[in-house]
């Protein structure tokens, strides 16, 4: 039965979970990680509990952008783990679990299964939001995640260019059909302004976030540059929101948190 529907109506919330935001991009590489990470310590900040759930089975990247990649739940017997915890942000990922390369090659069915099973053996706190970072594109996971999981609502995030654009309209499409309500869009990689003369320059086009916003009737919740810092921060696993909180960076996802 390939035919997507809604189970919404009958799936049991998550135990302590009060909203389940999942962060999604039609495109792979347009900083749908980072603008995860950096949310769910902007939504903390406007003095949320929040945790982290990285659905990317294929590409795990929040314990590296959390900076502890050796991190391990703690098992409390064979079906229930206590998540690892960065400044405060409860996570888990398939990255905590197994090595990169066994999960790389799984089928579909499996990282579903995969996934479920991250998402119901941990023992998550009492949270406001999990987010969610969900792979790219709108495959197996992405249907898993709509269908058997009791999402709240979906953020997407996309750069102005037309190709992630494009790619954008097919995640809407996908929540729409799984009656998953999509909250707004982020912008990322808007422009790159020149740290020595100030010029700003539109890299991936103008004006994509809008127009698709427009397009769909949704709220373009923030527009994000293309900056160097926010870039050294998640490689360095020391997310730019926590660690410069004054940033304007870090001001445009409180902004974003407000929002949500
Ligand atoms: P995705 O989850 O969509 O694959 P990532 O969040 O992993 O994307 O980002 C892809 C790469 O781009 C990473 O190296 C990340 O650090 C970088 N990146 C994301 N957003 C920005 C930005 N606004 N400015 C600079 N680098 C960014």
């Amino acid at each position: 039965n390939t035919q997507v529907h809604s189970a919404k109506t009958t799936l049991a919330p998550v135990k302590n979970i009060k909203n389940i935001v999942a962060v999604a991009s039609g495109k792979g590489g347009v900083g749908k990680s980072t603008t995860a990470v950096n949310l769910a310590y902007a939504l903390m900040q406007e003095g949320a509990k929040v945790g982290i759930l990285d659905a990317d089975i294929y590409g795990p990247s929040v314990p590296m952008m959390l900076g502890n990649p050796e991190a391990r739940p703690q098992s409390q017997d064979e079906k229930h783990m206590e998540p690892p915890q960065a400044w405060g942000l409860v996570a888990n990922s398939i990255g905590y679990l197994v090595p990169a390369e066994d999960a790389a090659v799984w089928r579909g069915p499996m990282a579903s299964r995969a996934l479920k099973q991250i998402l119901d053996e941990t023992l998550w706190p009492v949270l406001d939001y999990l987010i969610v970072d969900m792979p790219p594109g709108t495959g197996d996971i992405q249907l898993t995640m709509a269908q058997q999981v009791p999402v709240t609502g979906a953020v997407i995030v996309t750069t102005p260019q037309d190709m992630a654009l494009a790619d954008a309209q097919k995640g809407i499409t996908m929540f729409n059909k799984v009656e998953v309500p999509v909250l707004g869009l982020i912008e990322n990689m808007s422009y790159y302004q020149c740290t020595q003369c100030g010029h700003i320059d539109p890299i991936f086009a103008e004006h994509g976030g809008e127009s698709l916003a427009e397009k769909y009737q949704l709220p373009l919740l923030g527009q994000l540059p293309l900056n160097t810092r926010l870039r050294e921060h998640s490689d360095a696993g020391t997310p730019l929101v926590v660690t410069e909180p004054d940033d304007a960076m870090t001001q445009t996802y409180r902004e974003i948190a407000r929002a949500l």
